[in-house]
């Protein structure tokens, strides 16, 4: 396992990816400028530059040789990303260059970057909080507008401040807790209960408003789960192939099995849809099929929106159940055929097709069977042909309008984290516990020990409270040079 290192350190990597025409290489480090100094040729030497200059010049190795034409940018401490000295060399985007400036600097004294070490010096150097630095990763990774907005809006501080706030409101209610059980023999109380019940009921207030946006927020920046089931032949793949189109991202069978669940990515209007073929359902006694099927179906069990393709010869068809949580729309395809035509070339634009769109009910709000928790609506039903671009496009606007991101333009916060989600449903439960204990009058240091795991919780998320694993864990999904 990696752990935090110190960092007096100087560090390098390439802080841009392979094949472009250009490459960065950022050096960061007590030695960050003597180090370039000893490679970097320009007009004067950068030990005397000023930070955030830039300076053209060439990178020579020992013999004096040239190795590129480079600008260096000189950042002094403690202005930079990381908080300390950095030089970043813009060369040319060739792997020889890359690999040799980095040998280069190595060889003077700095060693190669860890995964996400350039990011931890920012939190550990105060630069960023932590829940801003994991928003350094989702905006680098980021593939739509929508995943991207999130992202943005955490890395600029999101909740932090909020959640700043509320544990100081928290921690001084507190430590007044706490004296109480320095005077426990006394019977005073220090802190004001009905402020404590307030303060906890704003804050319970407040992280379930954040637990709420987390289904908004997951979706947007995992892509929103669209499973498509029916019978063999009723068109999964032929609609799957359609929706993703030229968008396609990725067609795969997932490794290890024989007939797999396939998923292909469409981007509609900004928000990322993952669609994910189910042919892979069939009854097997193939022991490895099997795994890969409960696979598929734990796929399914995540999806947010269930596509139950059936076709007109078939209306019988019944339909199937749903969790609460999940959009059902029915599909009733090859309406061509029921057209009475085999004409594959009418489109949308020249053909007026017997498409109801028809809603029975309010999709959003399907009427659910208490006693199983599962829903069967049928509300929801568009009539499409996947083979001749029937009713897609309406297809398409019905899927993007069950992603409510106005509230994401209007500045509200969504959490998108799942380890701040889970930290607030910590957070959110030992809440509870703290008012019950208020409620029932029970003794402070109950009271306080709830209200200190609340304060961990919420610690957790910003990075007042960490430890080297959950830093190690963070930082090393980053790769080598953020
Ligand atoms: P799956 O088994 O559910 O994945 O079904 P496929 O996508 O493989 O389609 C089965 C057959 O139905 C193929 O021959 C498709 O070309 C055909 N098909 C799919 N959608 C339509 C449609 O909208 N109209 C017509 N006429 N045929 C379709």
């Amino acid at each position: 396992m990696t752990t935090i290192p110190e960092h007096n350190d100087t560090i390098v990597a390439p802080a841009t990816a392979d094949g472009g025409a250009m490459c960065v290489i950022r050096i960061s480090g007590d030695s960050a400028i003597e180090i370039c100094d000893t490679m970097f040729r320009g007009r004067r030497q950068l030990a005397e530059a000023k930070t955030h200059t830039l300076h053209y010049g060439e990178i020579v190795d020992r013999s004096g040789c040239a190795v590129d034409d480079v600008v260096a940018a000189v950042f002094r401490a403690p202005h930079s990303y990381t908080g300390d000295d950095t030089v970043e060399i813009s060369a040319h985007g060739s792997h020889y260059i890359v690999s040799r400036i980095i040998r280069l600097a190595i060889s003077a004294g700095a060693r190669m970057a860890r995964a996400g070490e350039f990011t931890s010096r920012a939190f550990l150097a105060g630069r960023l909080d932590l829940s801003q630095a994991e928003a350094v990763a989702d905006i680098i990774a980021s593939d739509s507008q929508w995943s991207h907005a999130v992202a943005a809006t955490q890395m600029r501080g999101g909740y932090s401040d909020m959640l700043r706030q509320l544990r100081d409101k928290l921690l001084r209610l507190t430590s007044l807790l706490e004296l109480e059980l320095d005077f426990s023999e006394e019977d005073v109380e220090f802190a004001d209960r009905s402020e404590l019940r307030d303060i906890l009921v704003d804050v319970q207030h407040h992280t379930r408003n954040l637990t709420g946006s987390f289904a908004l927020g997951n979706a947007l920046k995992e892509g929103v789960g669209v499973a498509i089931v029916g019978r063999p032949n009723a068109g999964k793949s032929t609609l799957l192939n359609r929706l993703a189109g030229d968008d396609r991202a990725m067609v795969s069978d997932i490794a290890g099995t024989t007939r797999d669940t396939i998923e292909a990515t469409a981007n509609i209007d900004g928000v990322v849809f993952r669609f994910i073929d189910t042919a892979g359902l069939r009854i097997t006694d193939d022991r490895l099929e099997q795994m890969g099927m409960e696979r598929t179906r734990n796929t399914i069990s995540k999806a947010r929106i269930i596509l139950h393709l059936t076709t007109p010869d078939d209306p019988s068809e019944e339909p199937i159940s749903v969790a609460p949580s999940q959009q059902y729309i029915r599909l009733i395809n090859k309406i061509d055929l029921q057209a009475g035509t085999a004409d594959e070339s009418r489109s949308d634009d020249n053909f007026t097709p017997p498409v109801c769109n028809r809603y029975d009910n309010d999709p959003a709000t399907p009427t659910y069977d208490n006693s199983t928790d599962t829903a069967v609506p049928t509300q929801c039903v568009m009539r499409i042909s996947a083979k001749c671009d029937i009713g897609i496009d309406a297809l398409r606007r019905q899927l993007r309008s069950t992603i409510a991101t106005d509230n994401v333009a209007n500045g509200s916060i969504v959490v998108s984290n799942l380890r701040h989600y889970e930290a607030l449903t910590r957070a959110d439960e030992s809440l509870s516990r703290a008012l019950d204990a208020l409620d029932n009058g029970l003794p402070a240091d109950l009271l306080s020990e709830d209200i200190r795991q609340v304060l961990h919780a919420l610690g957790e998320i910003t990075g007042e409270i960490t430890t080297d694993d959950i830093l190690t864990s963070i930082f090393s999904k980053f790769c080598i040079g953020k």
